[in-house]
């Protein structure tokens, strides 16, 4: 039986839930990213009241340090870091190309260098599912094989059909029992690569499917014919997820293709750096427009940062280098991304998502301030 139920469609946007051993995931979803263990400056209670379901580690990152070795004497990863909902891990593959350690990659597996102490970790597609099954993830991700941004087709060719044979294996080796094993699907910009690689994953029927290596700096109407590529291939009754997306436009327009999850570092990484995700576009709180402004940042939003705290108080936190700045816009950000889902979900299910994305778009525009790729 399939872990995924759709509730309803909107054209081709879709909501539903995918039942995990941690709970219930609300589709389309904005998982929060907690590379080491922890969504950066939030406790894990301030992530769930932001309104997710579900976060991401990574498997990689993990098995370095501080070792599957503890986090399972822990009890495991909900366990060890104290969060009770469910897990997605990303198995380490993307490292292989955003990180500047020297890797190796043969059919065989891959080699990552250890960013902390230089120390060489061999992963097989078999050994990944291992390392995220011992680690307890709810959703465990195929190691594939990336390649950076302006790389050969052949070069992309070769990732893709490696990524597929390491799909296969492993499928062969995971557990199951109530765990999620998802694929993913690659090929670059290339629609015929991309439409044949989600193919090839779509055959090993996992429980949800991955589109991976796109929203590298691509314009938008690129983005979305390559997702839409991808998409045509993978079974609709499963979720998809589209790895490293996290701006709103994007987000709503990936919906509106049918991808059900998303990820991203950047919202939690704007927070740090003075910038809250708003209706109608990005604001600085490090600006001098902030200065003397005491209204909330947002303020339709009921997060602890917009009800309590206003736009001057958190800029003087910034320029004073308290932390507790980080925390307060951190916890707006995701609590703006899980807002918006939220609004997407019901606006699907009243079948009013296409207004829904236009009047979000019109805010945006209307606010005059871009988005970061
Ligand atoms: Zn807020």
């Amino acid at each position: 039986m399939s872990a995924f139920r759709i509730q309803a469609s909107d054209g081709a946007a879709r909501t539903g839930e995918l039942t995990t051993l941690h709970g219930p995931v609300r589709t389309p979803a904005f998982m929060p990213v907690g590379t080491h263990a922890t969504v950066k400056a939030l406790d894990p209670s301030e992530v769930r009241a932001s309104g997710a379901d579900i976060l991401l580690c990574n498997a990689y990152h993990l098995a370095l340090r501080p070792g599957v070795e503890l986090i399972e004497r822990a009890g495991g990863l909900h366990s060890f870091m104290g969060w009770d909902r469910a897990i997605l891990s990303d198995s380490g593959g993307y490292q292989l190309v955003s990180l500047r350690n020297v890797t190796s990659v043969d059919d065989g597996g891959a080699v990552f260098v250890s960013p902390y102490d230089g120390s060489r970790l061999r992963v097989t597609p078999e050994d990944a599912v291992g390392i995220q099954h011992r680690l307890g993830s709810d959703v465990i991700m195929c190691l594939d094989h990336p390649v950076p941004f302006g790389a050969s087709m052949q070069a992309v060719e070769d990732a893709a059909r490696r990524t597929a044979a390491w799909a296969e294996r492993c499928r062969s080796v995971h557990p199951g029992g109530g765990r999620l094993l998802f694929g993913i699907a690659k090929g670059g910009f290339d629609a015929e690569l991309r439409h044949h690689s989600a193919q090839q994953i779509a055959t090993l029927d996992f429980d949800g499917n991955a589109v991976c290596g796109l929203s590298v700096g691509e314009p938008l109407p690129l983005m979305e014919e390559m997702t839409a590529a991808s998409l045509s291939a993978l079974p609709p009754e499963r979720p998809r997820y589209f790895m490293g997306l996290g701006t709103d436009r994007e987000l709503l327009t990936m919906i509106g293709l049918g991808v059900d999850m998303f990820d991203c570092v950047v919202p939690t990484r704007l927070a740090r750096n003075g910038t809250a995700l708003t209706p109608s576009g990005h604001l600085s709180l490090r600006g001098a427009a902030a200065q003397d402004d005491l209204s909330p940042i947002d303020p339709t939003c009921a997060c602890a940062a917009c009800s309590r705290f206003s736009r001057a108080y958190l800029r003087h936190l910034f320029k004073s280098g308290e932390i507790l700045a980080h925390r307060l816009v951190s916890l707006h950000n995701l609590t703006h991304l899980g807002r918006l889902m939220d609004q997407a979900r019901d606006a699907i299910q009243e079948r009013r998502f296409a207004a829904f994305r236009r009047t979000a778009a019109a805010l945006a525009d209307a606010g005059g301030v871009a988005e970061p790729g």
